[in-house]
């Protein structure tokens, strides 16, 4: 068997540059597949994934107004150098909490972010990637009910309290504490910094593999970002091929900014092809 890894690149909407894109994954060899969780309707926000001339405009920009930018993913969809997820609907904020946290009308949310991107892109779409990385239970629920298959954690946070969701979440802790690289004290001490405080800076080994919740499939996600050093990230992958699992890197193309981060990222590609058995895949091929 060989290690399934997927490179998840989050925020692509309406008002992306194909050639910032570009520039970003010039370095990529051919047979590694991108895969892009879309913005489908983003909103003129203050964030890197808006040009600071838009932010101001009280609009949403539906992805139908970027023919370049349909056309690289359509391209891409059609050779296979790029697959294609839902990342919520406009991205927006309420009262400074994630869409899929505290946004109104999820559910609608989902259906016509999800039809837009179909339509626009003539792919059917059935992989959510939650805005933020946060989920209120109302935020599942509504993934769970449109049958998408979904990047999140396997904690019972924002959960019900069943025997299925318990049992998947002391899975993956039996799994961490097995696969720890330190004493059962500082294990206790990680755990509670990871969950109780949320600092997901822990080392805290993922469960490479993919867990059926609530109804449908959902796969965890490893974050590289601007801020955080490569190496978690390599330890991370060293685990998840010890188990012939699946691994999944989640960055911005707009991180790619940042001349460091780009190398770091490159280092983690090299990291895994020259130390092990590698298989790049789309990430939909991750749930199969
Ligand atoms: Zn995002």
């Amino acid at each position: 068997m060989t290690l399934q890894f997927a490179i998840r690149d989050d925020d692509c909407n309406a008002f992306t540059e194909v050639a910032e894109l570009e520039r970003a994954y010039a370095r990529l060899p051919a047979d590694v597949p991108v895969s892009f969780a879309v913005v489908p309707y983003h909103a003129s926000l203050e964030c890197p994934a808006v040009p600071d001339d838009r932010w101001d405009e009280a609009e949403r920009r539906p992805l139908e107004a970027n023919e370049d930018l349909i056309e690289y993913l359509q391209d891409g969809l059609e050779d296979g150098s790029c697959a294609v997820a839902l990342h919520g609907y406009s991205h927006e904020r309420f009262d400074g909490r994630p869409e899929f946290v505290a946004g109104t009308d999820l559910p609608s949310r989902i259906e016509r972010g999800r039809e837009h991107l179909e339509k626009t892109l003539e792919h059917e779409v059935d992989v959510f990637v939650p805005p933020n990385n946060s989920l209120s239970r109302r935020g599942i629920q509504a993934v769970k009910d449109a049958g998408m298959r979904l990047c999140y954690y396997p904690t019972p946070v924002n959960r019900p309290k069943t025997p299925e969701v318990l049992h998947v979440f002391l899975r993956d802790l039996w799994f961490k504490y097995r696969n720890k690289t330190a004493g059962p004290v500082s294990f206790l001490r990680d755990a509670d910094r990871f969950w109780r405080r949320g600092d997901h800076s822990v080392f805290m080994p993922v469960r490479p593999m993919l867990y059926e919740l609530q109804g449908s499939t959902e796969i965890t996600c490893v974050s590289l970002t601007r801020h955080n050093p490569v190496d978690p990230v390599k330890r991370h992958l060293d685990v998840a091929a010890a188990h012939d699992g699946k691994f999944c890197v989640a960055v911005h193309y707009h991180a790619f900014r940042d001349d460091a981060f780009s190398d770091r990222f490159y280092e983690l590609i090299d990291y895994a092809r020259s130390n092990y058995d590698v298989e790049f895949v789309g990430i939909e091929e991750l749930f199969e």
